[in-house]
């Protein structure tokens, strides 16, 4: 029997609408000793599951707000129990007053992500499922949004399956021969066996690489813009967050601290940091706004390399684009109102240049399509799952790593056992990610991150 608990479960703050929610066996008692209906035929007992009510709920000194009162039974709620969710206005002292009211009706506060965790030992979710609930909740930008919504689905723990599914099947494979070695074929059908362990190590190594392009979506895309003093950065990051956040001026080196600013950019988050422009800083602001720079571009997804039209490709300008050489970069061109023959053969080396003016907004559509392009995101099927975490991606290494080795075995002509021992191992870490069996303490740790309410 599980004990009755409650929250709010909307965010903090001023809303139209806030919800408690109650959950546990004794949800409906527990709410109906705070709502009133309005009409008497309503009393929480006596609605079936998925109907609602409106009422009053009540504490000892009288009404506290309207409510609409919204039954779930057991299984068929969020956490797979009895539940009740009280719909009342969404300022914080009125749903301050309603769970004090709901406790001293006899439900417990919930601690964060113990509803989810229920739903989770109810076999609502599995545990890749769960977190994708925490990654829905804290989406930024649309992509990760859809990525996280295909995530819960099971979009990503389709792949899991099919591998675990495969991996079973080997296994299976495997135990029949070594059991029964005499009887039917000779020798196991041993290329089919190979096969199959193969297909797995495909499935799991593609769920590794396209790891960074979850996390990318998920993250956001850590974008640096470097070049030196005066050749339009602020300007071309204000033109991609389409509003004044840096300082422009025609003085050169204004920009003496890291610039920070989020912009949406094809569902994906960009986070873009214009740089104190990097050349040799003459006072300590500006050397301290340099440095930070210079560790930045070692940390980021990508680089914006901007040299002007105005004025000739110098060394200056190839010292730059050699310290962004082992990142993905774009190397723009601005001004080209200025001048509309730059001498670019000097930069051909680094990568095709695109051309921009700033100024006159010109070529920020190509520039947001080239910055998804060199990510790799232009294609992107938001609906695709990736693998969510550094704990997902784990398990699937780990698994990988069992499944190389049992290949490698196997052509090696090591026993069996040790290639069956592989096989088991890959499925474990499987069934770790999907929650299946993961120990106490994964489970406990995944909870820990939720907060109250989810
Ligand atoms: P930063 O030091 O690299 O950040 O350069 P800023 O963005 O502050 O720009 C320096 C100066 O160049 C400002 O006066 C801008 O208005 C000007 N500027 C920026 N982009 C262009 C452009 O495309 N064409 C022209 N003509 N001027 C530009």
């Amino acid at each position: 029997m599980s004990d009755t608990i409650a929250a709010i479960c909307t965010a903090n703050g001023v809303g139209g609408i806030g919800i408690v929610r109650i959950s546990g066996d004794n949800a409906a008692a527990v709410a109906s000793k705070v709502f009133r209906p309005k009409n008497e035929k309503n009393k929480i007992e006596n609605l079936k599951g998925y109907q609602a009510a409106f009422g009053f709920v009540e504490d000892e000194k009288g009404v506290i707000d309207e409510c609409i009162a919204l039954k779930f039974c057991a299984p068929f709620s969020y956490t797979g129990e009895n539940t009740v969710e009280l719909s009342v206005h969404g300022g914080s002292a009125v749903l301050k007053q309603v769970l004090r009211a709901v406790f001293s009706a006899g439900a417990r506060q919930a601690v964060a992500g113990e509803f989810t965790k229920r739903a989770f030992l109810n076999g609502k979710l599995s545990l890749n499922q769960a977190e994708a609930v925490m990654d829905i909740v804290s989406a930024e930008g649309s992509a990760q949004a859809r990525s996280s919504a295909a995530a819960l689905k099971g979009e990503s723990g389709k792949t899991i399956t099919k591998i675990k599914e495969i991996l079973i099947y080997a296994e299976a494979m495997l135990s029949a021969f070594c059991d029964f070695p005499d009887e039917g074929e000779e020798e196991m059908e041993s290329d089919k066996f190979f096969e199959k362990l193969q297909n797995a190590k495909d499935l799991l190594e593609k769920l590794i690489t396209d790891y960074d392009k979850g996390r990318i979506i998920k993250n956001g895309i850590e974008c640096v813009i470097i070049g030196k003093p005066n050749v339009g950065k602020s300007t071309i990051m204000n033109l991609l967050s389409r509003f004044d956040r840096s300082i422009v001026t025609a003085v050169a080196g204004t920009t003496r601290d890291l610039v920070e600013e989020t912009v949406d950019i094809g569902g994906c988050v960009l986070r873009l940091c214009d740089t104190a422009g990097i050349h040799e800083g003459v006072d300590e602001v500006e050397k301290i706004g340099i440095e930070k720079a210079k560790q930045r571009i070692d940390t980021a997804d990508l680089i914006l390399a901007v040299v002007s039209a105005e004025n000739e490709i110098d060394n200056e300008d190839i010292k730059l684009l050699n310290r962004a050489k082992d990142i993905p970069v774009i190397i723009i061109v601005n001004k080209t109102d200025l001048n509309e023959n730059p001498d670019i053969e000097k930069l051909k080396k680094f990568g095709e240049p695109i051309f921009c003016s700033a100024k006159q907004g010109e070529g920020v559509e190509i520039l947001r399509k080239e910055i998804l392009n060199k990510i790799g995101l232009n294609n992107l099927d938001e609906n695709n799952s990736f693998i969510a975490n550094e704990r997902q991606l784990s398990c699937v290494k780990n698994a990988y790593n069992a499944v190389n080795q049992a290949l490698k075995d196997i052509k090696e002509n090591q026993t069996l056992d040790a290639v069956g021992v592989l096989i088991e191992e890959a499925i474990d870490n499987l069934l770790t990610l999907t929650g299946e069996n993961a120990s106490e303490a994964v489970v406990a740790e995944v909870f820990s991150k939720f907060c109250v309410g989810k």
